[in-house]
């Protein structure tokens, strides 16, 4: 190793990937820099506050079944917040020719979770153990290409029937279930225990603290240089050293560095040497939903907790309340995974809420898009068709470099707990080629 050097290891961006990688290099005794592309650190997790309650933009829920997580909050005594989603009353359907119709709360969700499981049968032998989503070589590579759409298209559901469980895996998929390959979800569900009462413990639990402050409790035992806007633009590896250079033109080097940002926005860094074949593929394609805001209502109407879901491709599903917050109002928060809704007109949203739930008055909102955020590109990962197999080979270092990001975990793959195995990972692999 040539020179002697302030940092022995950059990790660039500080999302959960990013801080649990610059700590656990930090545990190996090295001296982690951050570069971090945006103002803040925590990436596609933002929490703010919307007239008092805490909110999140982007991933706020954890479930229990998340080991790594629940170890991260039990480390810095952070509680989780049990149940915070009011059960529905009623809830709002696709019905033919792209009409909605009200339902009845516990029995149109009931009739959607038996539709869930219905779709999983059989994934338990695919998935035997779901942290190693290829334990079963031939038989899960046998269903790598099947998209969700082209599962749903095996079952023979009634129209109805698939038009409802479409509408949840299209979400999922990040607008349509052609995009979204049937192993991984399955592989969630698996993760999730493979049944309904487990499965529904990925939604409504929360950090008491909200999700950036864990993000920062990690990020203050890596004890790392951080810099704030310093998006990277180019990472060149000569064999000896990594020298990372920002768009702004400043220039870091050290002997490794850790890329923990999401495989969406790979293909904005220049890379020298060029990035192996398998990775440049997945940087075309993308590995986190390429499309997905996320939005906060304020709304009055009289009405209960509602669950409302619009078929594949509309501006806004789903929609659900998320706190009653009395005389009449509530906050509802939703998905879109539709590019052309511009979430920062408000004429835009009101006409989408307005189609969803025409009682309901609009009172004020909050939305981020993640789709053209330029440093995520993209929402949470669920695997394309056909990525599976490239997880072995996407998990390596090129050269000095290890990469990191909730997509490419081998556990819960688009997940903050995925982003958190992946960057002990990187860490570990980091160290290695340091030493
Ligand atoms: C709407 C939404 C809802 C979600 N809900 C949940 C949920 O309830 N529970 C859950 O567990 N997960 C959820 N997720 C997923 C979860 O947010 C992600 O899996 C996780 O945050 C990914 O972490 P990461 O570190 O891999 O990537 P990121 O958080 O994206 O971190 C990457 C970092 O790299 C930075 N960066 C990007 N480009 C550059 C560059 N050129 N130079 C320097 N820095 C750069 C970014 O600014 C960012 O800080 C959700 C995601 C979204 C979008």
């Amino acid at each position: 190793m040539t020179g002697v050097h302030e940092f022995d290891a950059i990790v660039i961006g500080a999302g959960f990937a990013g801080v649990t990688a610059a700590r656990e290099l930090r545990a190996r005794g090295l001296r982690p820099l951050v570069l971090e592309a945006r103002h803040r650190i925590g990436g596609r997790t933002w929490t703010g506050t919307y007239d008092g309650v805490m909110i999140e933009y982007g991933g706020g829920w954890f479930s229990p079944l998340q080991k790594l997580a629940m170890k991260e909050l039990d480390r810095y005594g952070i509680p989780l917040v049990e149940g915070v989603l009011p059960f529905p009353e009623w809830a709002v359907f696709p019905v033919a020719d792209g009409k909605l119709e009200s339902f009845d709360g516990p029995e149109s969700l009931g009739r959607l979770g038996e539709l869930l499981t219905r779709i999983f049968e059989g994934s338990d032998k695919l998935l035997p153990d779901p942290h190693d989503p290829l334990s079963t070589g031939d038989r899960i590579r046998a269903v790598a290409d099947t998209s969700l759409r082209e599962h749903l298209d095996q079952l023979n559901l009634s129209p109805r029937d698939d038009s409802w469980v479409n509408t949840l895996v299209a979400g999922f998929s990040g607008g349509y279930s052609k995009n979204g390959a049937y192993e991984a979800l399955a592989q969630w569900w698996e993760l999730a225990g493979g049944a309904l009462e487990s499965w529904v413990t990925i939604e409504g639990q929360a950090p008491a603290t909200g999700m950036n402050a864990l993000a920062q409790e990690i990020l203050n035992d890596a004890r790392a240089r951080l810099h704030l806007n310093s998006p990277v633009a180019a990472i060149a590896d000569d064999g000896e050293l990594v020298r990372v250079t920002t768009q702004s033109g400043r220039q870091f080097s050290a002997p490794v560095a850790v890329l923990a940002v999401p495989a969406n926005v790979w293909k904005t860094i220049d890379f020298d040497p060029v990035l192996p074949a398998v990775h440049a593929k997945v940087a075309e394609q993308g590995i986190s939903v390429p499309h997905s805001s996320r939005l906060w209502l304020r709304v009055r109407g009289d009405f209960g907790p509602v669950h409302v879901r619009d078929d594949e491709g509309a501006p806004l599903t789903p929609l659900f309340t998320h706190t009653m917050l009395g005389d009449g109002e509530q906050l509802l928060t939703g998905y879109s995974q539709d590019p052309s809704f511009d979430v920062s007109r408000p004429e835009q949203v009101r006409e989408v809420l307005s189609r969803l739930l025409p009682t309901a008055e609009l009172i004020s909102y909050k939305a981020h898009d993640w789709g053209h955020d330029p440093f995520s590109l993209g929402g949470w990962a669920l695997r394309r068709p056909g990525q599976l197999p490239l997880l072995p080979e996407l998990q390596q270092p090129h050269g000095r470099v290890a990469f990191a990001s909730d997509g490419l975990a081998s556990g819960w793959s688009g997940f903050i707990d995925g982003a958190i195995e992946s960057g002990a990972r990187a860490a570990a692999q980091a160290a290695e080629i340091a030493s």
